[in-house]
């Protein structure tokens, strides 16, 4: 579902990403780990080209990521992105988050519109919270709302750029159970995060990256028993 090749990143002097390459399966769920300023975010910007790449290729389903325009605008729609800040719109309701972007892009009715994003709501566990302005609702809440804003999309992979760093600690459960929600239902996922008791549980695959590079690649239970690289053995010594 996603393939990169070959993805250079710099700002200025400082390289980014170095030649990187990652397949995700459809279905599959990677959890991408590392230390700050590793590059994840940047990995991730740069799989819906929020960030252009200097060098490499993007494909997702097949199709490379176009520079710009409206070909860019289709295919970004393919991919749901999930940040830390949550990114919904203040000035409008819970429910307008949702069916802007679907009347807009991909030309839904209101009726329509509103149908899926209720079910989608009511998916995530905030039904109630409709219309509701953004403000009105827990941190927990709202990162579910930019969940179901990405899904209203019928995106066909999800990125999610630690999902809850942003939430206070009794609400990173109830986002994580979306999460896991998702991946069951078969979702193609790549997650950024520093949650190791989901990346256990739920990845088919762990990525660790450092300096602009994946230094190594396995399942949860190679990585975690195992890690081959200095690095990474230093990575975890600390965050587990
Ligand atoms: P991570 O998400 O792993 O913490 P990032 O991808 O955010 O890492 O950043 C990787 C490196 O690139 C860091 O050194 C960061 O300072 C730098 N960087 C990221 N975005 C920019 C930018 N827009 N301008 C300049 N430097 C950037
Ligand atoms: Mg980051």
């Amino acid at each position: 579902m996603i393939e990169v090749r070959g993805l250079h990143k710099r700002f200025g002097a400082h390289t980014a990403l170095r030649a990187v390459d990652l397949d995700v399966a459809r279905g599959e769920v990677v959890v991408v780990i590392g230390p700050s300023g590793s590059g994840k975010s940047t990995l991730c910007r740069c799989l819906n080209r929020l960030e252009s790449p200097d060098a490499g290729t993007v494909r997702i389903d097949g199709a490379e990521l176009p520079a710009e325009g409206r070909a860019l605008a289709r295919l970004r729609a393919d991919v749901g992105m999930v940040f830390q800040s949550f990114n919904l719109f203040h000035h409008k309701t819970i429910l307008q988050n949702l069916t802007l972007a679907p009347m807009r892009v991909r030309g839904l009715s209101r009726e329509e519109a509103e149908r899926d994003a209720r079910a989608l709501l009511d998916r995530v566990g905030i039904g109630a919270q409709a219309d509701k302005l953004p403000a009105q609702l827990s941190g927990g809440q709202q990162q579910r709302a930019a969940i179901a804003r990405a899904l209203a999309m019928r995106p066909k992979a999800m990125l999610f750029d630690e999902p809850t760093s942003a939430l206070d600690p009794e609400m990173v459960g109830e986002v994580l159970d979306v999460m896991t929600g998702l991946a069951e239902d078969g979702m193609t996922m790549v997650v950024v995060t520093h949650e190791m008791g989901f990346a256990r549980q739920v990845a088919d695959r762990v990525v660790f990256m450092a300096d602009g590079e994946i230094v190594e690649s396995g399942t949860p239970s190679e990585f975690f028993a195992s890690p081959t690289s200095d690095r990474a053995r230093d990575f975890l010594g600390k965050v587990l």
